[in-house]
């Protein structure tokens, strides 16, 4: 795959997922847009490698805020003139029981994990539109589709609804932009540090391959959806959960 020429921005691409779509990117030649909220020693190393290799820049902004949201994407413009590629990884996960659940805890998974989808994507797809070429590749989750996790009651109905929203962004903005999300199963990262190691087990078995997946194994679907080889999918979630079962 050549991005050479494209320029990306990767949500909460300190760490994690986000990390690993923003390296394998800069490998093919794209110009990349790390993106954090508040990790900025993370994102400035990781900035410092890939500038070794690639065109890279670090831009601090919180997704859930509109002011932040609109000045990175003013930033990336004004840098670069274009935006092709847009990857909303940024995601949050506070994970307790139903009965310590409150609305805050809600207001902000809801706010990150969904409105901050809508805040980048309006911004960003504005200029895509304009320059008559962009991808959008949402990072959903498994708990969007087969849900049996009322303690991520929130989560889970944030990525449930980021599936749902990648359809109305693929309406909204064809036939220009391609708009499509992967929708992880578990995936060996920081996100689920806070969870017991019986219970990360217990997943693992429901796993048919039996292990979690790399944050790059999630990057190889994201670029396939960026490539020209997936210009025919639209509006699409692709599960990468090496056949975690339900139940
Ligand atoms: P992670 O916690 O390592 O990374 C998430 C990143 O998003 C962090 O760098 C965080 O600072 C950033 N972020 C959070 N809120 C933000 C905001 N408001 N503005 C900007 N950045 C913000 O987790 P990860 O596992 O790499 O998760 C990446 C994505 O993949 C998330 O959307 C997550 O829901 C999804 N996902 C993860 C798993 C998994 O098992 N790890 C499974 C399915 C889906």
């Amino acid at each position: 795959m050549n991005f050479k020429g494209k320029v990306v921005l990767v949500t909460g691409s300190s760490r994690g997922i986000g990390r690993s779509i923003a390296v394998k990117f800069a490998k093919e030649g794209a110009s990349v847009v790390i993106n954090y909220r508040s990790n900025e020693n993370e994102a400035k190393a990781i900035t410092e490698i890939i500038s070794s290799y690639s065109d890279c820049m670090c831009i601090q902004a919180d997704v859930s805020k509109e002011k932040d949201v609109k000045r990175m994407i003013d930033t990336i413009i004004e840098r670069y003139g274009h935006l092709d590629i847009l990857v909303n990884n940024a995601g949050i996960a506070i994970d307790n029981d139903f009965k310590d659940r409150h609305v805050k805890d809600w207001q902000e998974t809801l706010n990150t994990n969904l409105i901050g989808v809508f805040l980048t994507s309006k911004y960003a797809g504005k200029y895509m539109l304009q320059n008559q070429y962009g991808k959008i590749i949402n990072i959903s989750s498994t708990n969007g589709i087969d849900t049996i996790y009322p303690y991520s009651i929130d989560y889970d109905a944030s990525k449930a609804g980021l599936i749902n929203m990648t359809k109305n962004l693929a309406i909204e903005f064809a036939p220009v932009i391609n708009v499509n999300a992967v929708a992880p199963g578990w995936v060996d990262t920081g996100m689920n540090d806070d969870l017991s190691k019986s219970y990360l087990k217990s997943e693992m078995e429901r796993t048919l391959l039996k292990r979690f997946a790399e944050p790059e194994e999630i990057a190889n679907v994201v670029l396939f959806l960026a490539s020209d080889m997936a210009r025919y999918i639209d509006g699409e979630t692709i599960r990468v959960d090496g056949g975690l079962k339900v139940g």
